[in-house]
């Protein structure tokens, strides 16, 4: 029931993940449903991802129960870390991605890096061992 409500609270970014995911596919990414999440690597992602600009480029992301990371080699090294994020949208739901940014802001005005130390990401490297 727990994870049904998980599930149910994350499902709006969950949708904008398989909305990115079926992009990813018809780029020639491959999809397959591993530990409860749909994950997506490779095809063009690497190439598209590599074109945004520096501050959003990401080798890896997570969006509700979707992880889209830019090879299955950067997949491998990232799924522990991902998975957490998957936990986090699973608490946190819709919350979580103006709660991250929030964070993000909250330690750039503190100085900081605001992702090293945006505490949703210390939280992934910890509980993933990275
Ligand atoms: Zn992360």
């Amino acid at each position: 029931m727990k994870r049904a409500l998980g599930y149910a609270w994350a499902a709006p970014a969950t949708a904008i993940g398989l909305a990115c995911a079926l992009l990813a596919l018809v780029c020639g990414a491959r999809v397959r449903a591993h530990r409860g999440a749909i994950e997506c690597t490779g095809g063009e992602l690497g190439q598209i991802v590599n074109a945004l600009p520096r501050p959003v480029a990401f080798v890896a992301i997570t969006l509700g129960h979707v992880i889209l990371a830019v090879s299955p080699e950067v997949l491998e090294r990232m799924r522990e870390h991902e998975h957490v994020h998957v936990r986090q949208y699973e608490r946190w739901g819709v919350l979580l991605p103006p709660a991250y940014a929030l964070a993000s802001l909250w330690q750039l005005a503190r100085g900081r890096a605001p992702y090293a130390h945006n505490p949703f990401e210390r939280e992934a490297r910890e509980r993933s061992g990275a």
